[in-house]
């Protein structure tokens, strides 16, 4: 029998045997421990892009916020009748804590008899009181009234100023007051009217988290461009009054609806943030 088929004989230690056999316990072990084979796992799903935390003053929500005010409110301006700065001036100040339909019942009566700031700046308060007493504060409002015809005929030649830090120079007359002036009257966006409207509803839209005015105020110069300003406090003061009232604001009617997650609203179809509150 030539050399070469032989059958190989096994070893008489015994050692290539026991390597061998152990080789494939341990091929063996290897396929049983796979993860894939054993335990049947699902196929990966495709990774998912991680959700965005929901940003009140995100650019593209205040857009929108702005879009549906002005579909809603194209015209809206100021509701306090006028023909002047002084009288813009005057109403404006007759309309802190007072309605400004009360204030138009007023006004006609009062600038037929003071047409302008001289006629103002001659009466004693008492003798302006019985006139404005209907808009409530009367005793201040009176010597405001007064006070700034004098200050604008001493200081602005008996022209009510046109620059925000001359306007508060003005006895009775504070941020919101010169706001309305230099938007209404000389067309100015010096800052953003906050009244208990705007107040109001910028707080339900979280526009804003703060209680104080002058604060509201810088919020919504920083969320609102300078060029809508004006148009945005006087379109949210027409929703104000209109729609999302203090009470039982109007929901089911509102265009900012599903933008809009107040604590208070009183119809959603979206989830309702509990600091959201008016
Ligand atoms: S949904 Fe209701 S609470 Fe929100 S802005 Fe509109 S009226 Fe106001």
């Amino acid at each position: 029998m030539p050399r070469g088929l032989i059958p190989r004989q096994p070893a008489k230690s015994g050692r290539a045997d026991r390597v061998r056999q152990a080789g494939v316990q341990l091929k063996k072990r290897t396929v049983a421990a796979s993860p894939a084979k054993s335990l049947r796992l699902p196929p990966a799903s495709k990774p998912t892009a991680p959700r965005k935390a929901y940003d009140p003053l995100a650019p593209q929500r205040t857009r929108q916020i702005l879009h549906r005010l002005d579909g809603r409110y194209p015209q809206a301006t100021c509701a306090l009748h006028h023909k002047s700065a002084w009288e813009l001036l005057v109403a404006t100040i007759l309309s802190a804590q007072c309605t400004d339909v009360r204030v138009n019942m007023v006004t006609p009566d009062l600038f037929r008899k003071y047409p302008t700031p001289r006629h103002f700046a001659a009466l004693q308060p008492q003798g302006l009181e019985p006139e404005i007493r209907s808009t409530g504060f009367f005793r201040n409002k009176s010597k405001s009234l007064i006070a700034a015809a004098k200050k604008v005929l001493t200081d602005f030649g008996g022209q009510v100023p046109g620059e925000m830090e001359n306007l508060l120079t003005l006895p009775g007359v504070a941020r919101k007051t010169a706001n309305v002036v230099l938007g209404t009257w000389f067309h100015k966006p010096e800052g953003v009217v906050v009244d208990t409207h705007v107040y109001r509803v910028c707080r339900r839209l979280e526009l804003t988290k703060n209680s104080d005015s002058q604060k509201i105020e810088q919020d919504l110069m920083r969320a609102i461009p300078r060029e809508k300003w004006i148009e945005f406090a006087h379109q949210i003061i027409w929703h104000g009054r209109q729609l999302c009232t203090a009470r039982s604001p109007k929901c089911a009617q509102c265009p900012l609806e599903n933008l809009c997650h107040a604590a208070d609203k009183t119809w959603s179809t979206v989830p309702i943030h509990p600091s959201a509150k008016p």
